[in-house]
This record gives structure tokens, C-alpha cells and sequence, in this order.
């Protein structure tokens, strides 16, 4: 059994969602290429992510994110995540994904470079 699409956002998606952290992923120069903040839905349950790459965002080394985690120069402030699970609801219209939940959460932050190293201590890709 799986819920049908709805676009209502409950408040425990957002509190879900936003607790998810961002992870680094770069390349081997060392350069980042995108933060991804993934997890299971807090609705339908199914594995869904969010993905910002660009700008600042990849244009930085991983050694730089950690040694300048409150720098601000060129970070959006939030990203819209949506619910973007590969399974299907239904009612979901045809130009929709996931099961209907949206926010705007802050985005990723050279700061969550450090903490994902404490977090996973030499498991950082
Ligand atoms: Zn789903
Ligand atoms: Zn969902």
C-alpha cells in the first residue's frame, strides 16, 4: 500500500527533510561537483533526494569548504526540495514526480563540509 499524490506538505516532512544532511560529492581533482541531501520520504517512505551542484556550490574544493565554513560569498540561501521518489501515486498528475510534498530548505553551506567529516570521519567520497 502506498499513500495517493498529494501536495499538501505536512510539518513533520519539512522537520524530516530539513534534518537530512548535505553531503559533499566530488571530483577526484578534488573540486566538488554537487551536495546531495537524500533520505526516505517522510511520507510515502521511498528513498528520494535533492541534488545542487553549480555556482559556488562546485566551484569549490573540499579542503576550502573545510577551511572556511563561514564563508558566504555566493550561497543561496534555500533550495526547493520536493518529494521525487521513483514509485507511483496515484491521482499524480502526468508532469509530476514523488508523492506531493514540497518545501524550501537552506541550502547546502561550505560549513556542512566539516560537519559530514565529523559526521563520517574518512568516508567522505
Ligand atoms: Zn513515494
Ligand atoms: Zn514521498
Amino acid at each position: 500500500m502506498t499513500v495517493d499524490w498529494n501536495p499538501v506538505t505536512p510539518e513533520e516532512w519539512v522537520t524530516g527533510v530539513k534534518s537530512w544532511p548535505w553531503k559533499p560529492h566530488r571530483f577526484d581533482n578534488g573540486k566538488i561537483w554537487y551536495w546531495k541531501k537524500d533520505g526516505n520520504c517522510p511520507r510515502c517512505h521511498h528513498y528520494m533526494w535533492k541534488d545542487v551542484g553549480g555556482g559556488w556550490a562546485s566551484a569549490m574544493t573540499l579542503e576550502t569548504a573545510m577551511a572556511t565554513p563561514e564563508t558566504n560569498e555566493g550561497v543561496k540561501s534555500t533550495v526547493n526540495v520536493a518529494c521525487n521518489c521513483t514509485q507511483t501515486h496515484t491521482h499524480r498528475p502526468d508532469n509530476k514526480q514523488g508523492c506531493g510534498p514540497a518545501t524550501r530548505v537552506p541550502g547546502p553551506h561550505p560549513s556542512d563540509a566539516a560537519k559530514a567529516a565529523k559526521d563520517k570521519p574518512g568516508a567522505l567520497p
